[in-house]
């Protein structure tokens, strides 16, 4: 019992650092899964110490903390898992637009939606150009208006931006 909670340990510690570094859900949620399997053992070993010496009310508590525990990691992951599933906002609309709103061309911008993971964020927008623009000018800017995004946020991915005549609404 004492090796495996050595070696689930030795897995937890690594496994959530590479996690918080690739940003990955999957790999942090998974790391305090087997972190409560190693909760669990510690708890088998203190209730038999517990028991062994005279103290089986021990038992009971210990349970009773661990159950806290494992609930609370519930909760945790449960609140991360469905931010990312619910499509919740994932950066600031005021950030975006003061990147958007340098770029030679663009009026203003609106509209402005993120979703995904942390580490892979879909983003879309409208910019508003000069309407008397033609298509390959308006289109040029919002080729830049995608770069300048994915390279002020390397967490975007996919940027996706709709053109608009500028002094119209839609
Ligand atoms: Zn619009």
């Amino acid at each position: 019992m004492l090796v495996t909670i050595a070696v689930n340990l030795a897995i937890t510690t690594y496994e959530r650092k590479r996690g918080q570094q690739l940003r990955s859900e999957l790999l942090v949620s998974d790391a305090m899964h087997t972190r409560s399997d190693i909760y669990i053992s510690m708890s088998v070993i203190i209730s038999l110490v517990a028991v062994g010496l005279g103290f089986p009310v021990l038992d009971v508590l210990v349970a009773f903390a661990i159950a806290g525990v494992i609930g609370y990691m519930a909760i945790s992951i449960f609140k991360e898992s469905s931010d990312v599933l619910c499509d919740t906002r994932v950066i600031e609309y005021d950030k975006i637009h003061a990147v958007v709103k340098t770029i030679n061309g663009v009026r203003d911008s609106h509209a402005i939606r993120t979703r995904g993971r942390k580490s892979e964020i879909y983003l879309d927008l409208h910019i508003l150009v000069d309407p008397k623009l033609n298509v390959g000018k308006a289109h040029s800017i919002a080729d830049i208006v995608e770069a300048e995004i994915k390279k002020s946020f390397p967490e975007i991915t996919d940027v996706l931006v709709h053109v608009e005549p500028f002094g119209t609404t839609g």
